[in-house]
This record gives structure tokens, sequence and C-alpha cells, in this order.
């Protein structure tokens, strides 16, 4: 049997022991929501986990949301702060960087189709939504007033009261590992009256989180990609933060996300996520090599193999466990079947939405051509992660790459990105 190569972290990882012992404690809570002594016994597993996330994310245990995922939650961020606006008769626009993931483009899209005007920001050569890109935007507002770029963070705007305004940045990008530097966005966003919503769904557990000094007002967590079951997450959401909920009913999490909240789940996310930030550090740089040795040994392999995001030799911006390569004229989804038949589990850029492959819209907003952007792979790493797992990778490539080329089936092949 071939050994398999798991390369796909920022999909996935593997849930942690000291999670699924977490979850299983807990299993047989009663609901948290129910007055007797078992509901309280659960009410009392379920207020520790939120006490322990938020202070692992520097944020109030009130500020804690727990919802089923990272796209409830963005969703809940974005499309709950734009109805609260709409649903007080302000025009309203949402604007989002063009790397966003969908649960946060879509969810625009929807706030679009309710009335809001949604404009979709440039990103910087590295993929981050830029200060000057947000203050042209703010600019061209009807709530705000443009000054030149070279201001202050808060210069460029001043609010005008009548507008309804959410803003999303990821704080890091899962095709391409960018980060984002959040604090002077929150900036322009707050001098504007606006809603920042960051999706921080996979920089938790990886890179330093601080939700207080993000400036955001609405941060979203998803518990599996830092080693919890899949199926918990949660939103923040500062206490003066106008936010809408998305569905009805019992009024649990401050009436922003009802049903029954999954207690186990939550307990084990604050295991998972206690245990990665204590690694983190040593986690990080560990990861950090394996991807340059990684990086290196594809582009030895496929000369011409480009990396998609910040430089590696500028060090800094980026989450250590990811990267991703274009590699011109070869069909990114042959690639990963090939790479797959040599036991290597690794995603082309974009997020395979159920299973289907399609152009990166991230490499697209980085400036790639069509054919480029579906011609690309992400590699992420994580804890189970080996030097012989990136030897695999490097042994591998040369002869997926040259299966790999188009032989004349280029655009038709490739679905529009979403
Ligand atoms: N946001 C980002 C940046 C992600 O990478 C993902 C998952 O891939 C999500 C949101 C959605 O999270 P979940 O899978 O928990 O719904």
């Amino acid at each position: 049997m071939t050994t398999r190569h798991y390369l796909d972290h920022a999909a996935t990882t593997p849930p942690r022991a000291v999670a699924l012992e977490a979850y299983v404690r807990a299993a047989g809570l009663a609901n948290a929501s129910s007055l007797h002594a078992d509901g309280r016994a659960a009410r009392s597993a379920l207020e520790g986990a939120r006490e322990e996330i938020a202070a692992l994310v520097d944020a109030a245990p009130a500020e804690v949301v727990f919802t089923s995922g990272g796209t409830e939650a963005d969703n809940l961020g974005v499309l709950g702060a734009a109805r609260s606006r709409l649903a007080a008769g302000l025009p309203t626009r949402v604007l989002v960087s063009a790397a966003e993931h969908h649960s946060v483009l879509d969810a625009a899209e929807q706030a679009g189709r309710e009335g809001a005007r949604v404009v979709v920001l440039p990103v910087t050569p590295d993929g981050a939504l830029s200060v000057p890109a947000l203050r042209a935007a703010l600019a061209a507002s009807p709530g705000a007033v443009g000054d030149d770029a070279g201001g202050a963070p808060d210069a460029g705007t001043r609010s005008v009261p009548g507008e309804g305004l959410v803003v999303a940045a990821m704080l890091a990008n899962n095709e391409i590992g960018t980060l984002t530097d959040l604090p002077p966005l929150a900036a322009l966003v707050s001098a504007a009256g606006g809603h920042l919503h960051a999706d921080a769904v996979q920089a938790a557990g990886h890179v330093p989180l601080s939700f207080a000094d993000s400036g955001a007002a609405s941060m979203s967590l998803s518990g599996h990609k830092f080693g919890a079951p899949m199926g918990i997450g949660a939103l923040l959401v500062r206490r003066d933060a106008s936010l809408v909920p998305l569905g009805f009913g019992g009024g649990q999490e401050r009436d922003l996300r009802s049903g029954s909240v999954d207690v186990p789940g939550a307990v084990a996310m604050a295991a998972a996520l206690r245990e990665a930030c204590e690694e983190s550090a040593a986690e990080s740089a560990r990861l950090a090599r394996l991807r340059d040795t990684l990086v290196a040994g594809i582009r030895t392999a496929v000369p011409d193999a480009r990396l998609l995001g910040p430089p590696l030799e500028e060090g800094g911006d980026r989450l250590p466990g990811l990267a991703n390569l274009v590699f011109p004229g070869r069909v990114g989804e042959s690639m990963i079947t090939l790479l797959d038949v040599a036991g290597i589990s690794c995603s082309t850029g974009s997020a395979c939405t159920a299973g289907v492959a399609e152009a990166s819209h991230v490499a697209i907003a980085l400036g790639e051509s069509r054919e480029d952007a579906g011609s690309v792979l992400r590699f992420s790493l994580g804890r189970t992660s080996t030097e012989e797992d990136v030897a695999a990778v490097v042994r591998a490539v040369p002869e997926v790459a040259a299966r790999a080329r188009r032989s004349g089936v280029t655009g038709s092949r490739l679905r529009p990105g979403r």
C-alpha cells in the first residue's frame, strides 16, 4: 500500500487527542439551556470553554458566539451586519476584498440581492487588502470624503450619518497564506462609522491573535482548522457591534445564533485551541522551515513553477505552513489526481467547493491569467507534517508536472471562478 502524505491541513487538520478526549468527556452532558442541575453542569462546561477561547484570542467571554463553523460565522459577520443596517433603512455598502473566502463573498452577494451595494476591492500583489485601496473606496462613498493616500489612517474619511457600511478583510488568506495587518484598516472603517469583519479561520492557533487589538467588530474562527472536530466554530462579536441573527429560535448565544449549543464541540474547540496556541511559536518555526524546503525543492524540480503571495525571502507576512504555486501550462486538477495516485494529498488553489476544482479567484485577484489560475496547487503543512512528506512531493512533482501538461485543452476545462 502507498504511504500517504497529507499536505492539506488548511482544508482540515486531524483532530488533536486532547480535543477528542474533551469531546468524549462532555458528550453525555445535558442541554446547556435546561434549568435543572444537569443543564447547569452543561452550562458550566460551555461557559468554561467560552472563557478559555476568549482568553486565548484576547476577547471578552461575552464576545464569543458559538457557531457551526467558519462558514456560519462569516455569514453572520457579513450578512448579519449588512442586514442590521438595511433593516434600519440605511443605504448600505458592503466592501469586500477580492481574495476573501466564498463564505464571505457569497454572504456579500446575498446582501447585494437584499439591497446593499457590494464593491469588491482589489488586493496588493501579495494578496492583502491595502490601506490605500480601502481609503479610495471609502472616499468614493456617499458616507465619506476622500483624502490623498498619504495621510494618517483616519485622515481620509469622515462619517456622514445615514450610510450603513460593512467591510470584510481576512486576517489570513486560505489559498496563499497572506497575513493582513488589520488595525490600520480597522481605523479607517471605524472613522467612517462602519463594521469591519475579519475572517481569522486560517490564523487562529497558527499565528498570534488579538481580537481586541485587531479593531475588528467581528471575527470568525473554525475549530477544525486547529485540531477540534468539524462542526464547531465561533464568531467573536464586539459588544457594541450591530448584528442581526440569520436564524430564528431559542435565542441562544446573545440572541445571535439560535439552536442548542454543541457543548462537546465547544469544549473540544477550547482544548484544541489551547494546545495549538501553546505549540504555535515552536511549530511555526518548524513549519516555515519545512515550507521553505518544499518550495525550494519544487522550484528546482520544476523551474517554471512560481510561488504566489508574499516572497519567502522577506519572511513575515504569511502563514508558516502554506505554499501555493502556479505550474504554468499544467491542469491543476490533473496534477491533484496524479499526486493523489502517488500518495500525496494537496488541493488546487481554490477551495474545492463540494469537490469541484475551479480556477482560483484568489490567483485571478493577484493578476494571474485565468489559465494560470487553473494551474495552481496549494500545499499546506500542519503538526503531523514531516521532512518525508516534503521529500515525497519533491520526488513526485517533476513527473506529475510533465504528465499534467495541457494538450490543447485549456480554458474550456476551467469553470469560471466564483
Ligand atoms: N474562511 C476561510 C479562510 C477558510 O479557509 C474556511 C474553510 O476552508 C472557511 C472560512 C470556512 O470554514 P468552515 O469549513 O469551518 O465552514
